[in-house]
């Protein structure tokens, strides 16, 4: 059985020399020493080489080999990773959500992150949160401040009860009108009043994701709307789908034996069959363990997020590495 270990990247960058270094991500230092890490152990494919790899009986596919994808279409993915990529000879593959390149929006998950990260007082801005609840209720019929406390405040591995309640809050906890309106209000008093400012400095542009391209990177898609796909009615996921391509045509990517990476991770057998009836041929989920290549499970890959692999170069083989090594 073919396999490829699919590592999944979002924030790449210095953070201590940012505007936002509470910001959750990967050192641009430690990126650089994972490359060297990998590089001891692994050999990097491209996407094409898993595309044939699933289409192919060759059985010379290596076990070791590993694909970096790239989500989000942050700025970061060219002024950090596209760079030291291009120096190692290795591709990237990276996803965009159409309307944060087209149309300078910006993210959801995106305004959450850096909510949390701009709040100087944690306290002050749980209170915040508590307010819009307040102020929203009647308009939207919203429950008590108690009531969502007690469901979506448990405390988490890397947080405590009281942030994992303002992302869950404000991720999936409430309906999607009250939940846009407290994060847009939240992200304009915590970061910035002009959202089309920010989303410029904050995501790619389309001449910097057509460099890529032409210096050998791959580019798939990731919805335009960076929705839960799963949650939407089959013409609904067609329509993101196709807005999906016309973004890859005019940046100049695939949209033949194109790659999809869902958002959240989220997908359902109607999305599965609209990729496969327009010509996807790879399609990435969020779901932790090496990904098997083959034609059942092309349209499921799952990733390592890049947590899972050391971030020092000459670290003793992770877990994760040995479980690749070892596949007979
Ligand atoms: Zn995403």
């Amino acid at each position: 059985m073919k396999q490829v270990t699919i590592v999944m990247y979002h924030y790449v960058r210095e953070l201590r020399y940012t505007k936002y270094p509470k910001i959750k991500g990967l050192l641009a230092s430690q990126f650089r020493e994972q490359l060297l890490y990998m590089q001891k152990y692994y050999e990097f494919v491209t996407v094409e080489d898993c595309i044939r790899a699933v289409e192919s009986d060759d059985t010379s596919f290596p076990n070791n080999a590993i694909l970096l994808t790239f989500d989000d279409g942050y700025i970061d993915h060219y002024t950090t990773v596209f760079p030291l990529l291009d120096k190692f000879g290795i591709q990237g593959c990276f996803f965009p959500p159409a309307k944060t390149i087209l149309h300078h929006e910006v993210l959801d998950v995106n305004k959450i992150h850096f909510t949390l990260a701009a709040a100087s007082s944690f306290d002050a801005l749980l209170q915040d949160v508590f307010d819009c609840l307040n102020r929203f209720r009647a308009e939207y019929g919203l429950e008590s401040n108690d009531y969502y406390f007690a469901k979506l405040a448990v405390p988490g591995r890397l947080d405590p009860k009281e942030v994992i309640f303002v992302k869950r809050l404000l991720q999936l906890g409430l309906p999607e009108a009250p939940r846009k309106a407290i994060v847009d209000y939240l992200f304009k008093k915590y970061v910035a009043e002009d959202e089309a400012v920010f989303s410029r400095e904050l995501y790619m542009d389309t001449d910097q994701i057509q460099c890529m391209i032409r210096n050998g990177m791959f580019v798939g898609g990731h919805g335009y709307d960076h929705c839960w796909l799963n949650s939407l009615s089959s013409d609904k996921q067609e329509q993101e789908i196709d807005q999906t391509l016309e973004f890859l045509k005019g940046v100049g990517a695939p949209t033949q034996d194109w790659v999809m990476c869902y958002p959240y991770g989220a997908y359902d057998q109607p999305l599965m069959d609209t990729l496969k009836k327009k010509q996807c041929s790879l399609a990435m989920t969020t779901h932790m363990e090496i990904a098997s290549l083959n034609p059942e499970q092309s349209l499921t890959l799952a990733r390592l997020d890049t947590n899972y692999l050391p971030k020092v170069a000459d670290s003793n083989m992770a877990p994760w590495t040995q479980k690749a090594l070892n596949h007979g």
